[in-house]
C-alpha cells in the first residue's frame, strides 16, 4: 500500500538513503530539512536515482515559532507517518554546546509529534543510536541492555526515546520504533548520494575516505592498547542502504502490527570490525594508500560494541546483506566521485 511519510533531515546522510528506498518501495515523501548540515543537491539526487518527486519544506523544526507551518504542511501533505532524523549529531560539539543539542534536537522532535498529532499520523520512527548503551554493556548487546550514554548527543537520543516512551503509553494509537542505529558507513551504489561532513570528519570512515583521495595526509588511530584482537577500538559497521532499508521495514511492521507503543531495535551486522581492519578493507576497495599513525585513545571512546540483530530479524524480517567490502567500495565510488561533496 502507498502511504505518505515525512522525512525530517530527509537530505543528510541516512535521511537521503531512506528517502531513495520509501520512493522507491512506491511510498510518497515529504522531506523537512533546513540544509543547516546538508544540501539541497541531495534532494535533486535522490529524485534523479529514484525517478519520483520528493516534496520538501525547508524550515528549522527546532524553532517553535515555525510549529504552525510544519502542521500545515503535515496536513496538507495528509501524512501516514514519518521517519525523524533531523538534529544535531556531533558529539564533541554537544560536550561544548549542551543546552543547544538539547534546545534543537529536544524541540525538533516535540514539533514533528504536534504535527504528526494533528494529521492523525501516528506512526514515527525515530534515529537513535548505540550510543545509548554507553559502556555499560557486554557485547554483543540487545536491546534489553543498560542505557546510559556518555555526552549531551547520546543522552538527547535517550530522552527522545524516552519522550516516544510516555507519549505511546498516554495514547495506544501511536506506534513507535526508535532504531539504534551502529555505525552507518557507505553510500548509494550509483555513487550520487553519500555523506559529506562540514569540515573535519569526526568519524571513522569519511576520515578514510578522505585520506584515500587525498584531501588528508594520515588517519590518526586513536589507541592501539585496547583490549581488542588488534587493539583498536572494534564497531559495528552498516552499509547506509541496509540501514535505510531496515527504516522501510520498521514502517511495514508498524503498519501490521495490532499492538500500540514504542519499541528499541537494534540495526547493525552484529559483527565486529576494528580499525585497522577497516583501514586494511578500505586500502583493498579503493587501491590507494592509507597512511595512519597510532595517536592517543580519544576521550570517551569506548573499545568494544556490537549489536544483537535477532529482534529486527525476527520482528521486522530484516537483517544487513551488505558486507565490509561493499562498504569500502560504495564509499570509495561516492568520494572518488564527489571529493568536494554536494558542492563539486
Ligand atoms: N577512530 C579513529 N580515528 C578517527 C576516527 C575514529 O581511530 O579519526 C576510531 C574510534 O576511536 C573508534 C572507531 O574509529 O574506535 C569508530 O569511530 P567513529 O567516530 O566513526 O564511531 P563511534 O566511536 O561513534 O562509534
Amino acid at each position: 500500500m502507498t502511504e505518505k511519510f515525512v522525512v525530517t533531515g530527509g537530505a543528510g546522510y541516512i535521511g537521503s538513503h531512506v528517502c531513495v528506498e520509501l520512493a522507491s518501495a512506491g511510498h510518497d515523501v515529504l522531506v523537512i530539512d533546513d540544509f543547516s548540515n546538508s544540501h539541497p543537491e541531495a534532494v535533486r539526487r535522490i529524485q534523479e536515482i529514484t525517478g519520483v518527486d520528493i516534496s520538501l519544506l525547508e524550515v528549522d523544526l527546532a524553532n517553535p515559532a515555525n510549529l504552525p507551518k510544519v502542521i500545515e504542511s503535515v496536513g496538507a501533505f495528509d501524512a501516514t507517518g514519518a521517519v525523524h532524523l533531523a538534529g544535531l549529531k556531533a558529539v564533541g560539539e554537544s560536550v561544548e554546546q549542551p543546552a543547544r543539542y538539547y534546545d534543537v534536537n529536544i524541540n525538533a522532535a516535540l514539533t514533528l509529534l504536534r504535527a504528526l498529532e494533528n494529521a492523525g499520523a501516528k506512526k514515527l520512527v525515530f534515529s537513535s543510536s548505540a550510543t545509548v548503551y554507553g559502556d555499560l554493556n557486554e557485547s554483543p548487546v540487545n536491546e534489553t541492555g543498560a542505557t546510559g550514554a556518555a555526552n549531551p548527543y547520546g543522552r538527547s537520543k535517550l530522552f527522545i526515546e524516552e519522550i516516544l516512551k510516555d507519549i505511546a503509553t498516554a495514547d495506544k494509537d501511536w506506534r513507535i520504533a526508535n532504531l539504534r542505529y551502529f555505525n552507518p558507513v557507505g553510500a548509494h551504489s550509483s555513487g550520487r548520494i553519500g555523506e559529506d561532513p562540514n569540515g573535519v570528519p569526526n568519524n571513522l570512515f569519511p576520515f578514510i575516505a578522505q585520506v584515500a583521495v587525498g584531501k588528508r595526509d594520515k588517519l590518526r588511530i586513536f589507541g592501539d592498547d585496547y583490549p581488542t584482537r588488534d587493539g583498536t577500538g572494534v564497531r559495528d559497521y552498516i552499509h547506509v542502504v541496509d540501514l535505510a532499508r531496515g527504516h522501510v521495514a520498521a514502517l511495514d511492521y508498524l503498519a501490521e502490527t495490532k499492538q500500540g507503543g514504542a519499541i528499541d531495535i537494534n540495526l547493525g551486522t552484529g559483527g565486529g570490525v576494528s580499525v585497522k581492519e577497516a583501514v586494511a578493507a578500505f586500502k583493498r576497495a579503493s587501491n590507494r594508500d592509507i597512511p595512519f599513525e597510532i595517536a592517543p585513545r580519544r576521550e570517551g571512546d569506548i573499545a568494544e560494541i556490537y549489536a544483537d540483530t535477532s529482534l529486527a530479524k525476527d520482528l521486522l524480517n530484516w537483517r544487513a546483506t551488505k558486507t565490509l567490502d561493499d562498504m569500502c567500495a560504495d564509499h570509495w565510488h561516492w568520494q572518488r566521485n564527489n571529493p568536494n561533496g554536494f558542492k563539486s
